[in-house]
């Protein structure tokens, strides 16, 4: 048959993993961590299989989670929400991602992504009939041009996709960012969907800027959260997405037969860890910025260069002092070479990089960054 997505074929994350399981190379590549999240927190799954909260939950996400989601929100971006008909718990943020795509682009409708953007974006869009205009960020910090952005906006344009902090470059947007984007957007019926799921996760003392506290904007996107991120749980797969009482009923359209609901221990886990362990937000931070300088300072011996990532847990690094390979082909030599695996950037953009630009991602022990930095230096 025809394909629906010709142009597909299987994700750079999966691809590298297996380049990097099948040759025994250090996995900098796919963004997971290599330990476990709270001790608290797995135990409270097994709690909850044990004693029988294994059927389904509720098509919207259990109760309890919605409020805990609801009261953080409230907590830390000052937006009041409303449990019942503003937050959705998903399966996954990739699934948040689908869903709001699907309940509301049409075909012909246009969705401005920035490139190099993640890669699950595209392909909802275009089996939802729309068509992705791409535009680049301007490296070396990847910020949005905010004239290109008006320029490419008309009357077809439905949706816009932001993420910050940014996968792959580590980029997050500043205040006045969303007041340029907010003043765009003004007099027009244009909807935002807000990938935030690194919100936890920025460095330097930056705020995360979510969408959530500027009230202009919050009453006209989806914002999109994941648990996998925050709890270093990502193989769980379980997100939400927060939106106005009606963006969420045509999401919810969507969800309740894309997956109908999420899995049942994990979310009552994930309240009890919300609710008793609040601190692990204002923790991770410099959980992860340790990690960052840590691998920053041991490739300062290396012939890679970088500037510091300000949010997730990617660091860029050029390898022009290296080699004048493309990124994917030098990632592939990389994990020959060097024995540790990356992601190439250039996979994630529609118009040909000139950067020479690969992502590692620094979710490891400090022993695996230590070993993966060592071989990186002797390239
Ligand atoms: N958006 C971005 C920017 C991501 O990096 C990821 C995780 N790879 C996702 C969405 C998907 O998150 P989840 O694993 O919760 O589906
Ligand atoms: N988001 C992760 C990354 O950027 C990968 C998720 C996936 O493998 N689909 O590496």
């Amino acid at each position: 048959p025809d394909s629906k997505l010709p142009q597909v074929g299987t994700t750079i994350f999966s691809v590298m993993s297996q380049l990097a399981n099948d040759a025994g190379a250090i996995n900098l590549s796919q963004g997971f961590p290599d330990f476990d999240g709270p001790e608290y927190l797995r135990k409270r799954v097994a709690h909850y299989i044990e004693n029988g909260a294994n059927q389904y939950a509720p098509m919207t996400g259990i109760p309890a989670l919605r409020t805990a989601i609801a009261d953080k929100v409230e907590r830390i971006y000052g937006r009041v929400t409303c449990a019942e008909s503003e937050v959705t718990v998903t399966s996954g943020a990739t699934e948040a991602l689908f869903a709001a795509i699907a309940a509301v682009v049409q075909a012909g409708d246009e969705v401005i992504v920035f490139d190099p953007a993640y890669d699950s974006y595209e392909p909802a869009i275009q089996l939802n009939g729309g068509k992705a205009i791409h535009l680049a960020l301007n490296p070396p910090t990847f910020s949005i041009d905010w004239n290109a952005l008006k320029a490419a906006i008309n009357q077809r344009t439905r949706m816009i996709v932001i993420n910050s902090p940014h996968n792959p470059t580590g980029a997050v947007l500043s205040a006045d960012d969303l007041e340029q984007l907010a003043e765009i957007v003004r007099d027009t019926d244009i909807l935002i969907l807000s990938d935030e799921v690194y919100e936890h996760i920025s460095f330097d003392g930056l705020p995360h800027q979510s969408v959530l506290r500027h009230p202009e904007l919050s009453a006209r996107s989806f914002v999109v959260s994941s648990f996998g991120k925050t709890y270093h749980t990502t193989g769980w797969k379980v997100g939400y997405c927060i939106a106005p009482a009606v963006l969420s009923t045509e999401l919810c359209k969507v969800h309740q037969y894309l997956t109908f609901s999420t899995v049942t221990p994990v979310q009552l886990a994930l309240a009890d860890m919300m609710n008793e362990m609040p601190e692990h937000y204002e923790e991770l931070p410099a959980f992860y910025q340790q990690k960052r300088d840590l691998f920053c300072q041991l490739m300062e011996g290396s012939r890679f260069s970088c500037v510091k990532t300000s949010g997730t847990y990617f660091q860029l690094m050029d390898y022009s002092a290296i080699s004048d390979l493309p990124d994917t082909e030098f990632c592939r030599w990389l994990i020959e070479e060097a024995g540790v695996a990356a992601i190439p950037i250039s996979v994630f953009s529609e118009a040909p990089m000139e950067t020479r630009l690969v992502r590692f991602c620094f979710a490891k022990g400090d022993d695996t960054l230590r070993a993966a930095a060592e071989k990186l230096c002797k390239i």
